[in-house]
């Protein structure tokens, strides 16, 4: 199949192409270059409502459909997405500014796994009977929610965004999915695969506009009896404010500011060709990213030396140059955000040991929005810089002597999405492995991930977890049924 990606985006509502009612629309802007190459429908309430009438209709016969069925069709979208994986992954990448070879190598695979993971689900997903006391027997249906919302960010577009969407339908749920209007373009392909993938007219609804007309609209609609959000911990409180009064199921996978821990006990190579990554990998525009570096305090200038060696050689440019090692971050105005944390970390005491500038390619990608790796150091554990999510290229150095210090470091935070630590000593790591106050803990690796586990974060980072059975149990409803006999 061809993928064409008009000028003007539509929303798929009901399996047709429709403009927002309003006929309002927001510029799409590639961050590489700062064009605008698109325009996306900024829709509202009304084209929610048009979306829930669909999805309800939709509902009756795909909670009935065979699981057999459920599982073609979703393993045909994964096969679609493969594919396409060179159209989906340009679009990714002009989107979003990341590297072309990121795109390809990261975001669109997982996209087809997600896909092809819960097609399998939807086979495997079985419910629990109890042979009990007393002659009686109790069994769980998990019965389908009905229709339901995801709402994703712009950091891993098509990843996230089939990381929501592919177990709700697995699970027999009908769904409104609104991508984010900074990344639209992936989500707007999606439609067109799932169409030929024969996924039913109004099973999957698509609507783009941005989060206080169209995010908005569909936390607040009363027939979406579910949330699954992924997001900054701002708008997941005011999701959270709107949806926990109506009784929704709420799933928030929020922000981070995650620790990473390195004692001088471990294997130093494959410490820091993982740490180059989990620091600054999409630009360090991945919510597991290590933004708040660890180091005990005997190898902290050997540390330092060696990775700002390393550091200096990820080269920033066109995101289409195969030997771009970072692309553009996502925004002018993400730009503009993580430029000012930079100035902030100046002001409150912070050494900038390398980057702390924007960087303009030559070319096409002059009015870009680039910026240079920065490492920070000289910072305590609570200012800003080292307790607020920055979400770029940024992170920031801190010594310790002993472990109870690098725990006590590594906790200094409201969030608790995800940490990391370095070390061959397995009791240690094991110790710290229950004491740090983190949904994903990786030990000797970093965002190693395998579907089946529980993902998400505690604290300010979110509600619930993602993944295996965790996402099909989100996207339904228990219902306990006990017999006597
Ligand atoms: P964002 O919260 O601004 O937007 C996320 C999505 O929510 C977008 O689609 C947006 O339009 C929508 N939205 C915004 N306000 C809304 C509202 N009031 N009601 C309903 N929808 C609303 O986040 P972002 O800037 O797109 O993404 C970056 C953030 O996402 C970072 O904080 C990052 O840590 C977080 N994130 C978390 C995870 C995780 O798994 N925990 C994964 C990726 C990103």
């Amino acid at each position: 199949m061809l993928l064409n990606i008009p000028f003007e985006l539509e929303n798929y509502i009901g399996g047709t192409y429709r403009k927002p009612l309003s006929g309002a629309l927001i510029d799409n802007i590639n961050p590489a270059t700062g064009e605008v190459y698109g325009k996306i429908p900024n829709s509202n309430e009304k084209d929610v409502d048009l979306a829930v009438e669909a999805a309800k209709i939709a509902f009756t016969s795909w909670s009935q459909t065979p699981a057999e069925t459920r599982f073609k069709i979703l393993n045909k979208i994964a096969e679609l997405i493969d594919e396409n994986l060179d159209a989906l992954a340009l679009a990714e990448t002009n989107d979003n500014g990341k590297p072309l070879w990121l795109s390809k190598q990261t975001d669109i695979p997982r996209a087809s796994s997600n896909f092809r993971f819960f097609a399998t689900a939807s086979m495997q997903f079985a419910s629990e009977s109890h042979a009990g006391e007393n002659n009686s027997i109790n069994y769980t249906l998990r019965q389908p929610i009905g229709v339901v919302g995801c709402i994703s960010p712009w950091n891993l577009p098509l990843y996230l965004f089939t990381w929501k969407i592919a177990p709700a339908l697995a699970a027999g749920n009908c769904v409104i999915a609104k991508p984010s209007e900074v990344t639209p373009v992936t989500a707007y392909l999606l439609a067109k695969i799932c169409e030929e993938a024969g996924l039913p007219a109004g099973v999957l609804n698509i609507l783009h506009g941005d989060g206080p007309s169209c995010g908005e609209a569909i936390v607040k609609h009363p027939d979406i009896k579910a949330i699954s959000f992924t997001g900054s911990t701002r708008a997941g409180q005011s999701i959270a404010s709107i949806a926990a009064p109506m009784f929704k199921k709420l799933s928030l996978e929020l922000g981070g500011k995650n620790p990473t821990i390195i004692f001088s006990d471990c294997d130093w190579n494959k410490m820091l060709d993982t740490v180059i990554r989990s620091s600054f990998s999409n630009q360090g525009q991945i919510c597991l990213c290590g933004s708040r570096i660890l180091i005990e305090a005997s190898v902290y200038e050997k540390f330092k030396n060696d990775f700002i060696e390393r550091v200096k050689q990820l080269t920033v440019g066109d995101p289409l140059d195969s030997e771009s090692r970072q692309g553009a971050v996502v925004s002018k105005v993400h730009f503009d955000k993580v430029m000012s944390c930079i100035e902030l970390a100046k002001k409150e005491g912070g050494e900038i040991l390398l980057g702390g500038h924007a960087v303009t390619p030559a070319g096409r990608c002059e009015k870009g929005y680039f910026i240079a790796p920065t490492i920070i150091e000289n910072l305590g554990p609570n200012c800003k810089t080292n307790t607020e999510e920055i979400f770029g290229p940024v992170v920031t150095l801190q010594p310790f002597n002993s472990v109870e210090k690098a725990l006590s470091l590594a906790n200094a935070s409201a969030y608790g999405l995800a940490s990391s630590i370095w070390t061959q000593d397995i009791s240690k790591a094991n110790y710290l492995a229950a004491k740090v106050e983190t949904g994903i803990v990786w030990i000797n690796t970093w965002m190693n991930r395998d579907l089946r586990t529980p993902f998400g974060g505690m604290k300010n980072s979110g509600v619930g977890r993602e993944g295996g059975w965790e996402a099909m149990r989100f996207f339904t409803e228990a219902k306990n049924v006990c017999f006597s006999f």
